[in-house]
């Protein structure tokens, strides 16, 4: 390609269009067949009270380990299953994963389990009536009640027209708690929370990141928070990777936190082996070593 079209040096070195709509078009048809072969698969990440480090839940993440490829980002196919009309089936999977693990914590760990688990939704799915029904589903499946379940939205799909509101009120008037993903890097503003039928802020990653040296952050992180808590929502604080930043949103009243600093997000057998460690409870045989996924 690069010859052909006696192209510069870099297009050794950069993907050209052509290749990258070569590897789209074969994730795309590799994607379908993943479903059904187990390469998907949904990892746990903890998410804590950020004044005594407790359990509160864990935000599921969704996985493709290609059997050639490796592993692929979600940000990479999530995005191919919105386009390809895939995010129904993959989402319904993400779903059921994520409250049938629950569950299972629950029994497993009666009292003690996390109370929540968290999971995201993207454009596409939130514009299909049917995901009102499959979360439902989900829920009668798992026999969680609601308010076990939070989903995330981002900003802009939030704010997005009255099909969205819509959608996101009908989801709610079910139990479930709804949280603003990624807060920050979006288009909207503090004003706009209070428009929006959300129970938690997730303060974005690269807010905490330069927290600590940047004051220009933390004065917008202590007004999301102040806001936040005035309209009735709590906050989380997305990718808290050291003592020092955890310190910091404690400082600021953020509600919670999640991130490298307690752990990256497990497969099942290691986050169920997580728990038991945090709670002091012994490992059973079919736990499974500990991984980072
Ligand atoms: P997100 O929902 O904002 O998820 C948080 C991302 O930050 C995750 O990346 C997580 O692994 C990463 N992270 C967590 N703690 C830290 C930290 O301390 N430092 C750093 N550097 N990163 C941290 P991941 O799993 O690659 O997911 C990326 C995005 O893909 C997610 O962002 C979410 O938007 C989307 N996604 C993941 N799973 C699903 C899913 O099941 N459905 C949908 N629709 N989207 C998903
Ligand atoms: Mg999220
Ligand atoms: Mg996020
Ligand atoms: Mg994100």
């Amino acid at each position: 390609e690069a010859k052909r079209s006696g192209g510069g040096r870099h297009m050794l070195f950069t993907p050209s269009i052509k290749d990258r709509a070569t590897r789209r078009g074969a994730l795309e048809l590799e994607l379908r067949q993943a479903l059904d072969q187990r390469e998907l698969f949904v990892v746990y990440q903890p998410i804590v009270d950020i004044a005594d480090g407790r359990i509160a839940g864990f935000e599921a993440l969704v996985r493709w380990q290609h059997p050639k490829r490796g592993v692929v980002s979600p940000v990479e196919f999530v995005e191919i299953a919105e386009e390809c009309g895939l995010i129904g089936p993959l989402g319904e999977f993400v779903l059921e994963s994520a409250c049938w693990q629950l569950a299972a914590w629950k029994r497993r760990f009666g009292a003690d389990a996390p109370k929540m688990v968290s999971v995201n939704l993207s454009r596409a799915q939130l514009q299909d009536t049917a995901i009102v029904r499959q979360v439902r589903r989900a829920l009668n499946l798992s026999r969680l009640p609601a308010r076990a379940l939070q989903l995330e939205v981002t900003e802009s799909m939030a704010a997005q027209g009255d099909d969205m509101r819509d959608r996101l009120l009908e989801l709610k008037a079910l139990g479930v708690t709804l949280a603003l993903d990624d807060f920050g890097t979006g288009y909207s503003s503090l004003a706009c929370l209070g428009q929006l039928p959300i129970d938690v802020v997730k303060i974005d990653r690269s807010f905490v990141a330069d927290a600590e040296s940047n004051l220009h952050k933390r004065v917008l992180i202590e007004a999301t928070v102040r806001v936040a808590r005035s309209l009735g929502m709590s906050t989380t604080a997305e990718g808290i990777e050291t003592e020092g930043q955890a310190a910091l949103l404690a400082t600021l009243d953020c509600n919670k936190g999640q991130g490298y600093l307690w752990s990256r997000p497990l497969e099942a057998a290691a986050a169920t082996q997580w728990l038991a460690v945090q709670l002091n409870r012994p490992a059973l045989p079919d736990d499974g070593p500990i991984a980072a996924a």
